[in-house]
């Protein structure tokens, strides 16, 4: 290839940059993003960040000293691609066209309706800035949703003092679903500890606000309503695609693009990699991402497959959070409806270490404040031995 073009300067998109001069590419290198940032690390924007512990400086995936051979071109988000030409046209106009492109434009923030003012999502940097501006210290803060950024910005809002945090948790204890009844009820526990509230079993459907138009409370499916003076939704997020439509390359159900274990879309030339990409794992089928793990690795196997190399074995899933004091590591994977037998710590304390199984083969780990067994688990996972084919 002599040209490539990486669609998102997010994440995925930088990795696969990085793989790719560290590879030897000595082609053209493009990388659009819709942003006006430079590339940036998203995890810290709702711990570290929002708790003001870091600033906008320390997020900056490219190192200055050291920059990559690419040509960034910022506010540049594509509105739509091309397939047998691979042409990007940005949404001001201007047209791309490489050998190669690979999609990497992540994915949104789901929002509950139109902006209201005091409500907020946590996506990008521009958001996390506009919460911190809003007012965290001394209000009364509710956080719809239970997932990982909903719990994060629960814990950092508890860092800076707010007033009172609730979180309105569709499950009845966070991320039952995903993560099973034992480390959802460690979970909440850790949370109440540091004196979270939880409205559990609940969604909201809108909000209620003040004569000026600022949020004033929370409505709940559940009839009644919480009070707050900002609230952070964090419902989880819908894979950047939407400008992809007459691309040629599949969307599956959740939007996300539909990769082979490549990253191929099907599309000749076309890659696609990170949160808005579903890969097929060779594992256990489609893979959703949402990772950062997962771009990473994925942005290494794609940088190898357009330059029709064979890549070395994409690794297991693995992931992290930060909530108050407690990190946690979840190694492997974590099959629907799991239950988790723990293994050592308790549900009542910040120390569990679950382990999960299916059809009796243990399938991954989690930790609470566990690092070493969480690593020493993922080193003792055999690599898989799927390689890329070359092109
Ligand atoms: P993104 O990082 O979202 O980057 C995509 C980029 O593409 C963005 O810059 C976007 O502006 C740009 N873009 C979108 N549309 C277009 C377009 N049409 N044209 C051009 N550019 C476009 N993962 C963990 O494992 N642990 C964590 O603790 C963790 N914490 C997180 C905290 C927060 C607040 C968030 C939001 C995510 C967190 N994640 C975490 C997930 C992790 O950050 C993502 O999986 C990762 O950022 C995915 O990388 P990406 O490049 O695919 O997407």
């Amino acid at each position: 290839q002599r040209s490539v073009l990486v669609v998102g300067s997010g994440l995925a998109g930088f990795h696969t940059a990085r793989a790719l001069r560290t590879a030897g590419f000595g082609g053209t290198l493009t990388v659009l993003g819709a942003e006006q940032h430079p590339p940036y690390d998203r995890p810290p924007l709702s711990k570290a960040y929002l708790a003001g512990v870091v600033s906008a400086h320390d997020l900056a995936l490219d190192d200055p000293e050291d920059p990559l051979d690419v040509d960034w071109v910022r506010g540049a988000g594509a509105a739509a691609l091309d397939g047998p030409t691979r042409t990007v046209r940005t949404r001001d106009g201007r047209a791309f066209t490489a050998d190669a492109v690979v999609l990497a434009t992540g994915a949104e923030a789901v929002r509950l309706g139109p902006p209201v003012p005091g409500t907020h999502v946590l996506r990008t940097l521009d958001d996390a800035d506009a919460l911190r501006s809003d007012g965290v210290g001394g209000a009364r803060v509710a956080v719809v949703g239970g997932g990982f950024v909903a719990l994060e910005t629960a814990a950092a809002a508890t860092a800076l003092g707010a007033r009172s945090v609730t979180v309105v948790s569709p499950e009845r204890n966070p991320l039952l679903g995903r993560l099973g009844p034992l480390v959802a009820a460690a979970l909440r526990g850790l949370h109440e500890r540091h004196g979270v509230r939880f409205v559990d079993s609940a969604r909201a459907t809108g909000f209620l606000t003040h004569d000026g138009g600022r949020v004033r409370a929370v409505v709940l499916t559940t009839g009644g309503s919480v009070d707050a003076d900002l609230v952070v939704t964090g419902v989880g997020a819908t894979p950047a695609t939407g400008w992809l439509s007459g691309s040629g390359v599949t969307l599956g159900p959740t939007g996300a693009v539909v990769c082979d274990v490549t990253g191929g879309t099907g599309v000749p030339g076309v890659w696609a990699t990170g949160d808005c990409a579903a890969w097929d794992t060779g594992v256990d089928g489609a893979h959703p991402g949402g990772h950062w793990q997962d771009a990473v690795d994925q942005a290494a196997v794609v940088a190898a497959s357009v330059l029709g190399r064979a890549s070395a074995a994409l690794p297991d899933p693995y992931f992290w959070s930060e909530q108050h004091d407690v990190t946690v590591q979840v190694a492997g994977r974590v099959p629907a409806d799991a239950y988790g037998r723990v293994v050592a710590g308790s549900v009542a304390g910040a120390d569990l270490l679950v382990t999960y199984e299916r059809g009796g083969v243990e399938t991954g780990i989690l930790g609470m404040n566990r690092p070493r067994e969480v690593m020493r688990w993922r080193r003792s996972r055999a690599p898989r031995t799927r390689l890329v084919a070359s092109a």
